[in-house]
């Protein structure tokens, strides 16, 4: 098959979309872009591939299944929907489960066409107040050998530890989140009723993200900012946002944006549910109630959500979100904040990492590395 595709083209140098022809090399860079003189609309669209860090599941397998073949049916699964990169994404959890995956992540084979980039740990060490769907018989006080343990296991793994979800208000958390960052783990302050002051103490000891901003935190309070509130105004904070609906209200969405636009890290939360049928579905341990729209305990409270990531395109676009904005949250800031050279945009000697949509913006194909991993 030949490198090459003629689409419009979402050019981060523009910021919009130019017909042209992308062809790459068999390395898979991007060799030359060349502008197509042309106005029809008629190609299809061609936008830098999703990158999700936050992602439990999919397909009916879920990450704490612990096996290779659950992992590989993930990634088959978030290929469809046009994701060249996630973090797989554990849920609290006993301890020799979570050990099970990190043992997986040491071992996983990682070829040329992987799109699992690492591990996201959300939990163990979250506030039981703010649990959400975290099952808090497993949230764990903060032991900082516990620590040590996690991060020198994930030493010359395959998928190493690239980021953890710690709440900043329990006991021993600023030390933690040190020792976290200093082992080479980016830290998520999330799951947690952090006031202000002690969200800013994360951010000074080394957090530089939240974890789905708005969900399982306090609420923002005009005297009481809180972690929302840190998000929202401090520069040096991503901020995770879940755009199904039916997390976070479309106003609230827009506030975000134009609030914190280049800071905004778009995630779906997906689990195992994902491309299923509705129904009972997994989530670590629990099974949870999905219909149509959403994924909940039997309690109600909202477990991970259904979204991909290229219905949350299709949500934003509908919600006046430019594209510009969209494309930073999905492929520009993850690979920013992740660090993956060369990703995140379409620029020759940059990744072939790109996903082709038709005109309504559902997922044609997707490449990787220069190779189709999903054709439709
Ligand atoms: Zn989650």
């Amino acid at each position: 098959m030949s490198n090459e595709i003629e689409a419009r083209v979402y050019l981060a140098a523009t910021g919009n979309l130019i017909p042209a022809r992308v062809q790459w090399n068999n390395q898979g860079r991007i060799s030359r872009i060349s502008r197509l003189d042309t106005r029809t609309t008629s190609l299809p669209i061609l936008l830098p591939g999703f990158i999700d860090e936050h992602i439990h599941g999919a397909d009916g397998h879920d990450v704490m299944e612990a096996t290779a073949d659950s992992w590989r049916h993930i990634e088959q699964a978030l290929a469809r929907h046009g994701v060249t990169g996630f973090l797989a994404t554990t849920i609290t959890a006993p301890w020799p489960e979570l050990m099970a995956v990190a043992d997986l992540a040491r071992t996983y084979e990682v070829s040329r066409d992987s799109i699992c980039l690492g591990m996201h740990w959300e939990g163990p060490y979250l506030d039981p107040g703010y649990k959400g769907a975290q099952p808090e018989e497993s949230i764990r006080p903060i032991v900082l050998t516990e620590i040590e343990h996690i991060i020198a296991r994930s030493q010359n793994a395959r998928l190493p530890l690239q980021l953890m979800t710690v709440a900043p208000n329990q006991p021993g958390a600023l030390e933690a989140v040190r020792l976290l960052v200093a082992g080479g783990v980016r830290v998520n302050m999330g799951h947690s009723g952090a006031t202000r002051d002690e969200a800013l103490a994360g951010i000074s000891a080394g957090a530089d993200g939240v974890t789905h901003l708005f969900n399982a935190m306090a609420p923002l309070h005009h005297r009481e900012p809180g972690l929302v509130g840190v998000g929202l105004t401090s520069e040096k904070a991503w901020v995770e946002l879940i755009t199904d609906g039916v997390h976070i209200h479309p106003d609230i969405v827009r506030m975000v944006f134009a609030l914190a636009a280049p800071r905004v890290i778009l995630v779906t939360d997906g689990i195992s549910a994902i491309d299923c049928q509705p129904g009972r579905h997994r989530l670590g341990q629990w099974m949870v109630n999905v219909d149509g729209a959403s994924a909940r305990l039997d309690d109600g409270t909202l477990a991970g959500s259904i979204l991909t990531p290229d219905q949350s395109l299709r949500n934003l676009l509908d919600w006046g979100i430019s594209l510009r904005a969209i494309v930073g949250g999905w492929s520009e800031a993850p690979a920013r904040r992740l660090q993956l050279e060369g990703r995140g945009r379409i620029e020759e000697g940059a990744w072939a990492d790109m996903v082709e949509l038709d005109a309504q913006y559902q997922v044609r194909g997707t490449i990787k590395n220069g190779q189709w991993i999903y054709r439709r």
